[in-house]
């Protein structure tokens, strides 16, 4: 707990030397993001189970087996902001094949990208291979107009890939003790949770069932403090973009000073704010105020012994302080 008074000098009140960016978004430790593969029609219930939950979730459409009436429905859901990633073309093709053409690769992944975005209204950013299964010469396709492709391993011991479906001998109660148990050791780690599941109820490949999926997310909730929940892409960007960019700080005068998150960032891809934490060193007995470089309103929050707020990669945020007033 900060002590003294830091009488509105605001290199007295924060560490200005110390500013982060936070690991995962709002200041959270570890992230979950959730998965359904294929485009089933037990989709529907899968995103009304996140709505209810306010949250959201990523579903990857393989492009040619989308019936023309079925894309109101998948541009209602990205409208509600749920993530419409790429799946392939067709899914029939193993892309780890070493003798496929790269006209082949193209069609599935980027012929198929331009599909979706053309009946959707906007691009998918994400895919995901069919089966997992890819080449580098594959995988390089898929990253030439995507900027993250889903996989069942990263380079992060933190991460943790569950499957959400009834394969692998288990019978149901297990698949959730082990679902479980993968969240919270990402939890534990500060890590990535990515769930990979197809339809509910009986529809689509080796389902699980709408219960199986609220149990979880009740279970996931408890973790709520710590763990930031939103699509793949969303996290996808968050991680990578947090590795672009540091945050600078300009005083401006004895109560003002910019932040700026500068580096060599994607601006195609790290269009959303980051979460930029500053080391409070002294209280301070009046207020903190923070507006973005249009001079619009930006929340600010004491957490953990840190000030708090978001800015986006390469555009100013002015954080103020000013003292008490009677
Ligand atoms: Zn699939």
């Amino acid at each position: 707990v900060p002590s003294g008074d830091c009488r509105a000098i605001i290199d007295r009140c924060f560490d200005l030397t110390a500013p982060q960016v936070t690991r995962y978004k709002n200041g959270k430790q570890a992230a979950a993001s959730y998965t359904f593969d294929d485009g089933y029609s037990s989709s529907a219930r899968i995103a009304a189970i996140f709505e209810n939950k306010g949250l959201r979730a990523t579903f990857y459409l393989v492009a040619s087996a989308v019936a023309d009436a079925d894309w109101a429905f998948w541009r209602g859901l990205a409208a509600k902001g749920h993530e419409i990633g790429n799946h392939s073309m067709t899914h029939q093709i193993v892309m780890s094949d070493p003798v496929l053409t790269n006209q082949v690769l193209d069609t599935e992944i980027n012929a198929s990208q331009r599909v979706i975005e053309q009946r959707l209204g906007r691009k998918p950013l994400t895919f995901a291979f069919p089966w997992h299964q890819y080449s580098d010469r594959a995988m390089a396709v898929a990253m030439q107009n995507h900027f993250s492709v889903r996989k069942l391993d990263i380079d992060d011991s933190t991460y943790r890939f569950a499957y959400f479906d009834q394969e692998h001998g288990r019978t149901q109660a297990e698949s959730l003790q082990l679902v479980n148990r993968q969240l919270a050791e990402a939890v534990t780690l500060g890590g990535w949770f990515v769930a990979g599941g197809h339809g509910v109820d009986g529809d689509g490949w080796s389902p699980v069932t709408s219960q199986f999926l609220i149990d979880h997310l009740n279970y996931a909730q408890t973790f709520s403090p710590q763990l930031w929940t939103d699509t793949y892409v969303n996290v996808a960007r968050y991680r990578q973009c947090r590795t672009q960019v540091r945050p600078v700080i300009t005083t401006a005068s004895s109560s003002h000073a910019t932040v700026r998150l500068s580096g060599s960032f994607n601006p195609a891809f790290c269009t959303e704010p980051l979460t930029i934490a500053i080391p409070v060193r002294e209280a301070l007995r009046g207020q903190v105020t923070a507006r973005d470089a249009i001079g619009a309103a930006v929340p600010v929050s004491i957490v953990n012994g840190t000030l708090q707020f978001d800015a986006r990669p390469g555009s100013d945020v002015t954080i103020q302080v000013s003292g008490a007033t009677r």
